[in-house]
């Protein structure tokens, strides 16, 4: 047997890619019978029943290690968070979020800052500092120019990555350029024709050629912040959790109490304080929905 990892789904076949291969793979019996539902993103172990013309069958769902639901994929790597430096102007307040959010779903968030092009180096490279020193891989990119392309390749490679971000940032711009040929519809394009944006379609994982696999759709669209009591919120700021035990009281909630490391830390440039900033909004927000509970 081969194993494989299932990259689209399409009238009842999957096709799992198993090296430089696709295979076109019906489902054993028994899943059928059993109602396993199989996701993009699954390893599987596959049968070859014809090797001339790659169709196999999938005789084995190996376990996953977690599942998105929008997208539906499994075994998500990372989350790729796209803002752009400028056009739309970067919301350092959505991005925290965004990254909340990964971290309370426990997949690796990445950041790429898009349109490198349109900003100078100074204000590029101060923006991804913040996150840099908040401990994310985070680069910066052009769709247009080329530039940090290979970087996002690399930040990419052997992994399965969900992009996420507002739309305009340049997301499905980033996929046509790491894989020329690939031609999906960009923004431009598809506002003209007036279709494409809000028909749902299937998730499908792009194998990139330098290695990785990108799903063709985003996800994280919904920004509500997770449900959560309101000391867990700190733990997501991953720059404050080496501070935490530090704080004089355990109830800490880090709103400017007496002995608060998180504060200090921010007074000595550790943190930043948009970050903090930030911090404290959404303490507010998960503070009133504990009350709904
Ligand atoms: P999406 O909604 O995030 O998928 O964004 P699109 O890929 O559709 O891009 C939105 C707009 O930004 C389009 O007009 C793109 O041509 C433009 N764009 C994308 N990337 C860049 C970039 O790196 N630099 C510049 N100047 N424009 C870009
Ligand atoms: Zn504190």
């Amino acid at each position: 047997m081969k194993q494989g990892i299932v990259v689209r789904g399409y009238a009842g076949f999957y096709y799992v890619q198993e090296e430089d291969k696709i295979w076109e793979c019906s489902l054993r019996g028994k899943f059928r019978y059993l109602k396993q539902n199989v996701l993009v993103g699954d390893r599987v172990k596959i049968r070859p029943v014809e090797e001339e013309k790659k169709k196999a069958v999938i005789e084995e769902v190996l376990p996953r290690f977690n599942e998105l639901l929008r997208p539906p994929i499994a075994n998500v790597d990372q989350a790729v968070i796209v803002m752009a430096f400028k056009n739309p102007d970067p919301s350092l307040y959505l991005l925290d979020r965004l990254l909340v959010l990964a971290e309370a779903s426990s997949i690796e968030p990445a950041i790429v800052f898009n349109k490198i092009d349109l900003v100078d180096e100074e204000t590029a490279s101060s923006i991804l500092e913040v996150y840099r020193q908040a401990g994310y891989a985070a680069v910066s990119t052009s769709a247009v120019s080329g530039a940090g392309i290979d970087a996002l390749r690399e930040l990419l490679k052997g992994k399965v990555s969900v992009f996420a971000g507002p739309s305009g940032v340049g997301k499905s711009s980033l996929l046509n350029a790491l894989q020329p040929g690939l031609s999906l519809q960009t923004g431009e394009v598809s506002s003209k024709i007036g279709r494409g944006r809000h028909t749902t379609r299937r998730v499908e994982l792009l194998v990139l050629q330098s290695g990785g696999w990108v799903a063709d759709t985003p996800g994280f669209s919904v920004i509500d912040l997770p449900s959560m009591s309101r000391q867990d919120l700190a733990y997501y700021f991953r720059e404050f959790r080496e501070e935490l035990g530090r704080c004089r009281f355990t109830s800490c909630l880090h709103r400017g109490e007496q002995g608060c490391a998180v504060t200090e830390a921010v007074k000595a440039g550790r943190i930043s304080s948009s970050r903090y900033w930030h911090y404290r909004e959404f303490l507010e927000e998960v503070i009133k929905n504990e009350q709904r509970y």
